[in-house]
């Protein structure tokens, strides 16, 4: 089993023993499921390879879980990988990922990340706007070579998921406006430094029913005929990543469900179907561990004050995200209440759970379950806390894939004024 589960009043991720990890490495500290990463992973690969092998790409968004050692299980599996930043670039080549299967997206690309990009020989660039594409054109012209690009179009589609987390609906900022793109794919087409090779768009995060996707591709296609028609012939058209996974009571579609219907709506058209999942690869295959410090009633509240905050673990904070919160170990001589589960950070909005029923007592040890996907990525030192460790378990043994930060690392570059 890869999903946290409990043997003997033990809450284990594969067959490593969480209080005894966190005995051994402290807390706060993210742990990561390799197989459960890969099951994922290869989720997706098989409902596609049941299509036609080899000529779909899976790229894994790396925002949502950059660590090296996360990226290098993904890239022993030939994962590509989705990144939005030099940083990112950097994050993959480091864990050994392949860059022809590197496709860079964000809403704005800086000169030194264009051409790092190019040096490198990445698949595509989601082009996200006119001034992107012109930028693109004069670097690769200087540099001589050829910039391999896709549009990345707004489709219009309401996601139907937190604002915070919508990116298709013609307000937001992503993309370009599905009625101009044809013109800028004819502007495309007439620079000798840039190739056409695909259409993307993603339209948000965590959604849990198939339909507002299968929209958007449906008015993607409409362009992809569009461009046809024009001379443009497209190699593949990328879905985006976006589909939901399962914190409380969600039921989103499997990967094998998403691709199933994404396959009907393409029928036999020659095109490779890309896709850049992060939560659904990530989310589930991880925890963050905290420990209790501190029991606090006032009046008829409870609070449990642990030593994971905001700063660890921003979603419910940024989102009023719901996270599953369970005991290592239950504790049978400790009361159960309604506790407000909540960081020392000097914020209000420093809470990783409320009302949660738990019987626990200063001391003991909590889950903060599928926290896998922007968890560790979204944390900072803010109130000057270090950033926790990372540990990847694979069968009974784990590896410390990011050692918690040191008070040295929290001052490193600073200096006082002379
Ligand atoms: C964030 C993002 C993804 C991944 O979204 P998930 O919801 O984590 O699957 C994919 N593509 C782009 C362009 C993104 O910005």
């Amino acid at each position: 089993m890869t999903e946290p589960h409990y043997l003997n009043n033990q809450l284990m991720i594969e067959d490593v023993s969480l209080s005894q990890l966190a005995k051994e490495v402290g807390t706060p500290c993210y742990v990561y499921s390799r197989s459960e990463l890969e099951r994922n992973y290869l989720a997706y690969r098989h409902a596609l390879d049941a299509f036609d092998s080899q000529r779909h790409k899976v790229c894994f968004a790396v925002k949502a879980n950059s660590n090296i050692g996360v990226l290098s299980v993904l890239a022993n599996l030939g994962s590509g990988f989705d990144i939005v930043s030099i940083g990112e670039l950097e994050r993959v080549l480091l864990a050994g990922g392949d860059p022809s299967q590197i496709v860079f997206s964000g809403v704005a690309k800086l000169r030194n990340e264009i051409e790092r990009a190019l040096d490198v020989g990445i698949h595509c660039f989601n082009v996200e706007s006119e001034t992107e594409l012109q930028r693109l054109a004069s670097i690769a012209e200087e540099k001589n070579c050829i910039a391999p690009i896709s549009i990345r179009v707004n489709p219009d589609v309401d996601a139907e998921t937190h604002p915070y987390i919508s990116t298709g609906l013609k307000e937001n900022k992503f993309g370009i406006n599905i009625d101009q793109a044809l013109d800028i794919y004819l502007r495309a087409q007439q620079c000798s430094s840039i190739r056409i090779i695909g259409i993307d768009c993603h339209i948000g995060s965590q959604l849990t029913t198939t339909a507002p996707f299968i929209d958007a591709l449906q008015r993607v296609l409409t362009l992809v005929d569009q461009l046809e028609a024009n001379g443009i012939t497209l190699e593949h058209i990328d879905v985006g990543g976006g589909l939901g996974v399962t914190y409380q009571q969600e039921q989103p579609p499997t990967p094998g469900d998403y691709v199933q219907q994404l396959m009907q709506v393409l029928g036999d058209r020659p095109q490779t179907l890309l896709m850049e999942p992060g939560r659904s690869i990530a989310a589930n295959a991880g925890v963050l561990l905290t420990r209790v410090d501190t029991i606090k009633t006032s009046d008829d509240r409870h609070f449990a004050i642990v030593d994971a905050a905001m700063n660890d673990m921003i979603r419910p904070a940024l989102y009023s995200a719901w996270m599953d919160i369970v005991p290592l170990q239950a504790n049978s001589s400790a009361q159960s209440h309604e506790y407000d589960i909540v960081g020392p950070v000097c914020e209000t909005g420093d809470f990783l759970g409320k009302q949660r029923t738990l019987a626990i007592a200063e001391g003991d040890l909590l889950s903060v379950n599928s926290a896998g996907a922007y968890g560790f990525v979204m944390s900072s030192n803010y109130n000057s806390r270090v950033r926790a460790a990372e540990v990847m378990v694979q069968g009974a043994s784990y590896q410390i894939v990011r050692q918690r930060e040191t008070l040295e690392d929290l001052v490193k570059g600073e200096s006082i004024v002379s």
